[in-house]
């Protein structure tokens, strides 16, 4: 369950160019060290510098010719390698065209030599990635997306991430199956078929077989049980709100879903699995049969009244995931989009039904990391197909950090906070830092040390919700599954967010966090900030307003 979705912060995280050079000799070393996480993000790196010495050759040429527009088209191709967040840009839709014979030997040069490098750097990637699968499989599928921009008609590549080849598009499964049934995809509709293309377009809408104006649909689907369905890729989203909407979240589900299968993706395979995923002779992707479920109310009225039987503390919720009907629910919010909440409650449902049955999860330990990474995942963005993640701005980070380094010190120590199960977690009179710290946790063991940790924490979650009665009681605690005790995993965690937290603070914005944490000082300088701000008409810079946001939000948060 989660809190409402908040005003996005602006996000910018100075790409971190490592150059560092790989010695000729790290190929001799034995395999298991060759075969590191923090080894083969090296070879990462040095075949990056090499691709990029490469290009900016190629730049020079073209400024030599005065080829401007070709110089851009280059520089777009210097994707930077990203450590503190996933940014990685969409994947084209269509294949990609031969140069056309007609151009000049200039232009025809310099577009088959950036072709040819960006084919040779994904070569390589796709080789590195294949040395990642066995221990490090989210780093694998990781090199194989990045791999995916550099060749996007790689077969291959594209196999694995889960795409098909109709004619000359890149399509999943699923959007295979519906054009071969005579649907087709619209922006605001989602598939229908195409016959009744035109009329929908005209304003008419069918109704259970009749055709009526959208108006009337509007009012006939208000009952829940007549409204919209949608269905994409892994969603079935019902919604008596608006079809619009509904495919609105619908794409930003499937957004959220292929970056959650890449991201942990040695939950849903098993060493084989994936294995024979990378294999060349291996078949196709499958059709996942069941969609995961989402229900979405017009309003928080319609939302209480319909779960307070089922939960009886449905107030103090702004989205649920319910485990008995697999069902995510939650509401429309004016002024909000909620998509926060909704990627907390689908990363509870994507982690849960990886498995048929009902089960406890959590219940005797480990609970906190149930709660966190689903925190985690709230962080989620995807613009423009760009994803960003974990961002160290975002509330739930933030408040684990104030409350960590604050004067207070809230701070759990991990072989405490790993020890509760389900019950000590939700029953412990400080449940909002608990949750801060759960999210602050998660983030530091998705993202530290260019990802050191998330495998293990992967392997954690695994085991947590495994079919296997045994496997889930049996869990390895984080100390065993990293090979670090826990009382320097409490370290690093906390030198990490003092590190964050000047990183992320400006100064001006650091004064006036110090200046909030005296309680008076809200009370008096908000209305004067507010008051100042509206008869000036002018809107809050940046850092003032993520002030008093923190100041009025996170205080009010509560999660249950
Ligand atoms: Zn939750």
């Amino acid at each position: 369950m989660s809190r409402p979705m908040r005003q996005r912060l602006l996000f910018h995280v100075a790409a971190l160019l490592l150059a560092i050079s790989t010695a000729p000799e790290a190929f001799s070393i034995p395999p298991q060290i060759r075969n590191s996480l923090a080894s083969m993000q090296e070879t990462h790196r040095k075949y990056y510098q090499e691709f990029t010495d490469d290009l900016n050759a190629l730049i020079l040429f073209c400024e030599g010719k005065t080829l401007e527009e070709a110089v851009l088209q280059i520089r777009l191709r210097l994707v930077p390698l990203d450590t503190e967040s996933a940014k990685l840009p969409a994947l084209p839709h269509e294949t990609q065209e031969d140069s056309p014979l007609r151009l000049n030997s200039d232009n025809r040069y310099w577009q088959t030599q950036l072709r040819h490098h960006q084919k040779e750097y994904a070569k390589k990637l796709f080789l590195l990635s294949r040395r990642a699968l066995k221990d490090n499989p989210s780093y694998a599928y990781q090199l194989v997306r990045e791999a995916a921009i550099h060749d996007p008609d790689h077969r291959q590549l594209r196999k694995v991430l889960g795409f098909v080849q109709l004619g000359n598009e890149w399509m999943t499964p699923f959007a295979y199956d519906q054009i071969k049934k005579g649907n087709e995809w619209h922006e605001h509709y989602g598939w229908i078929p195409k016959n009744q293309l035109e009329r929908i377009a005209a304003g008419e809408r069918n109704f259970k077989g009749s055709w009526v104006s959208s108006a009337k649909e509007n009012e006939l689907r208000r009952n829940f049980s007549d409204g919209w369905q949608i269905r994409t890729d892994h969603y079935l989203i019902k919604t008596n709100y608006s079809l619009e909407r509904g495919v609105e979240l619908g794409k930003s589900l499937e957004e959220f879903h292929e970056f959650f299968n890449e991201t942990f993706a040695s939950f849903f395979n098993t060493p084989e699995q994936m294995k024979k995923l990378f294999d060349e002779t291996a078949r196709s992707v499958r059709l996942d049969a069941r969609p995961y479920c989402i229900h979405y109310y017009r309003s928080r009225e319609e939302y209480l009244n319909r779960l307070k039987k089922q939960f009886p503390t449905i107030e103090q919720t702004n989205g649920v995931y319910m485990t008995n009907d697999r069902v995510v629910h939650f509401y429309h919010e004016p002024n909000a989009t909620n998509e926060g909440t909704l990627f907390h409650e689908a990363t509870h449902q994507l982690f849960f039904e990886s498995q048929g049955q009902s089960r406890p999860i959590g219940e005797q330990a480990h609970f906190w990391i149930i709660e966190g990474i689903a925190c985690y995942m709230e962080s989620f963005i995807c613009q423009n197909g760009v994803v960003t993640v974990g961002d160290p701005k975002y509330i739930r980070f933030c408040r684990a950090r104030a409350n960590l380094l604050s004067e207070k010190n809230h701070y759990l120590p991990l072989r405490l906070f790993a020890g509760w199960g389900m019950k000590e977690f939700q029953h412990s009179p400080d449940l909002t830092k608990n949750y801060a710290q759960a999210s602050g946790l998660a983030r530091f063991l998705m993202h530290y040390e260019n990802g050191r940790y998330r495998e293990s924490l992967v392997a954690q979650l695994t085991s947590l919700y495994s079919g296997d009665v045994r496997v889930r009681e049996n869990t390895k605690g984080l100390d065993l599954l990293t090979g670090v005790d826990y009382e320097e995993l409490d370290r690093q965690y906390i030198d990490d967010s003092r590190q964050l937290e000047r990183s992320v603070m400006n100064p001006w914005t650091e004064s006036f966090f110090a200046f909030s944490r005296m309680s008076w000082s809200k009370r008096l300088l908000i209305p004067v900030l507010d008051g100042w701000f509206r008869t000036e008409q002018r809107s809050y810079p940046e850092s003032v307003s993520e002030w008093t946001w923190h100041v009025r939000v996170a205080p009010l948060e509560s999660h249950l």
